[in-house]
């Protein structure tokens, strides 16, 4: 999924954060058509091309405040968090166990989803972690490599 940068700044604002460069090379890890589901140091190797003298702290520190202003979703994968900039909380993700990327997939049936014969778990999103291996990967298994 590609998402443009252009709305960087009008983000930012919208949620409350001051545009800085900082802030600025840390969004852009997430706009350069690869999309997200970004681990922090992932993030952090992209953002310092564009601006060198970015400490991993700052990185840290912008991922999180994106974060809180709903900007980034944070995602477990594999013991790790990964920062995807598809902030619905209802979408969700396919896993490969060949490359270990994670997709945003969409998934029917998830309405239907619930816990039975409880009431008392108030349930606010449904998010579906589905695991398999993904196009990229299944041609090789059936060939036998
Ligand atoms: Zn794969
Ligand atoms: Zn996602």
């Amino acid at each position: 999924m590609i998402r443009g940068n252009g709305h960087a700044e009008e983000k930012m604002r919208g949620a409350g954060l001051r545009v800085t460069p900082q802030r600025r090379a840390v969004w852009s890890a997430f706009g350069d058509g690869e999309g997200g589901h970004l681990a922090a140091d992932e993030v952090f190797a992209r953002a310092r091309r564009s601006l060198p003298e970015l400490s991993r702290a700052t990185v840290y520190n912008t991922l999180a405040a994106f974060v809180e202003a709903g900007m980034l979703q944070a995602v477990e994968s594999r013991g790790a968090v990964l920062y995807d900039p598809n902030a619905d909380p209802d979408h969700h993700h396919f896993r490969c166990r060949g490359c270990g990327r994670l997709y945003d997939v969409p998934v029917e049936g998830v309405e239907g989803l619930r816990i039975p014969d409880d009431d008392e778990f108030v349930v606010d999103s449904k998010s579906v972690l589905l695991r398999g291996l993904c196009p990229l990967c299944s041609p090789a298994e059936r060939s036998g490599v």
